[in-house]
């Protein structure tokens, strides 16, 4: 009988795990050929979502559970699911609802088929979301595609379900800046992306405002391509080229004219754009600065601080 391993990372979703169980469970009896893992992963929540995911693991035989000793995001959940999640087929949801395990049988029957070695869900719509977000959203989509290796899927979601080999290839990519949708691209494989229409949270709020996706867009950028690093050689290039027709006309206004000293509100411009973009390079360099040197320290992805079994706790 093959298994199925379900990773579900969760951060205060006390008002989810009810609901999250039940579809869960209903989802696991429908499918009565395949054994279940359900591994949550506790990322440090500070509401009772530990003791839930507890009474659950008392309650259902297939219910295992990871908890941080703090919050360590949602990256660092799903790594660590990935590295002790057991199954032939793994998946990744959340615990919201918003990926709904009603898809699944749907997915484990395109991977059964043999073509594929990861069903991926990409929503279709980006109905109930800021308008002004979804426009970012995509310019960011655009760009990652066009300046890195790594193939984005707009819209992709990270629920997927994919071979053990996948997870394998996965655990490897050990860096500790982990943009996940990045990752599963750079990997490659055979990947169906399987469209559905976004769902509402069931309860709870979610953990992302404008700033903490742009930060995590950015992350994905510097993560996945070297292209803003010769942002800086390029305006260097361009600001050359401007600086010498700039020096003809002022030798040909001299030589025309007889030009007397003039243009100090110029000269302030000129120098303020410059030091401008100076410190726009610098700026891009020290991003990528302060990543080399995060990643230089070798701490650890995460800290578990409890487990429904024997795990390695520090990773
Ligand atoms: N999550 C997590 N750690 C965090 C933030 C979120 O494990 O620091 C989990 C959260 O519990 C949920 C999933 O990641 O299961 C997706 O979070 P959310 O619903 O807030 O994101 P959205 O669906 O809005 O993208
Ligand atoms: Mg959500």
């Amino acid at each position: 009988m093959k298994k199925i391993g379900l990773i579900v990372p969760c951060y205060n979703e006390e008002a989810c795990l009810t609901e999250f169980d039940k579809e869960m469970n209903r989802v696991i009896k429908s499918m009565p050929e395949y054994s279940f893992e359900v591994l949550f992963v506790d990322d440090g929540s500070s509401d009772r979502t530990l003791e839930i995911v507890k009474e659950l693991s008392q309650k259902r035989d297939y219910v295992r559970f990871l908890s941080f000793s703090r919050n360590f995001g949602k990256e660092a959940a799903m790594y660590a699911g990935f590295c002790n999640v057991d199954g032939d087929y793994v998946a990744i949801m959340d615990a919201d609802l918003q990926d709904p395990p009603s898809l699944l049988p749907e997915m484990v029957k395109i991977l059964e088929s043999g073509e594929y070695d990861s069903v991926a869900t990409r929503r279709v719509s980006r109905e109930g979301e800021p308008k002004i977000r979804s426009f970012f959203a995509r310019q960011f989509y655009k760009i990652i595609n066009r300046i890195s290796d790594a193939d984005v899927v707009d819209g992709a979601r990270d629920y997927r379900l994919m071979k053990r080999e996948m997870v394998e290839a996965i655990v490897k990519m050990g860096e500790s800046n982990r943009f996940s949708k990045g990752i599963f691209g750079w990997i490659g494989y055979r990947t169906f992306w399987y469209p559905y229409e976004n769902v509402e949270r069931t309860a709870g709020e979610t953990k992302w405002n404008f700033f903490s996706l742009f930060k995590y867009s950015i992350e994905g950028i510097i993560s996945f391509s070297h292209a803003p690093l010769s942002i800086a050689s390029w305006m260097g290039v361009i600001c050359t080229g401007i600086s010498f027709l700039a020096i003809l006309f002022i030798i040909i206004r001299r030589l025309a004219f007889g030009d007397p000293v003039q243009g100090w509100a110029s000269m302030i411009c000129i120098i303020i754009f410059l030091g401008g973009i100076q410190l726009f390079a610098i700026g891009i360099m020290g991003q990528y600065l302060a990543r080399i040197f995060s990643e230089t320290k070798h701490r650890p992805h995460y800290i578990i601080s409890e487990a429904s079994d024997e795990v390695e706790k520090v990773r």
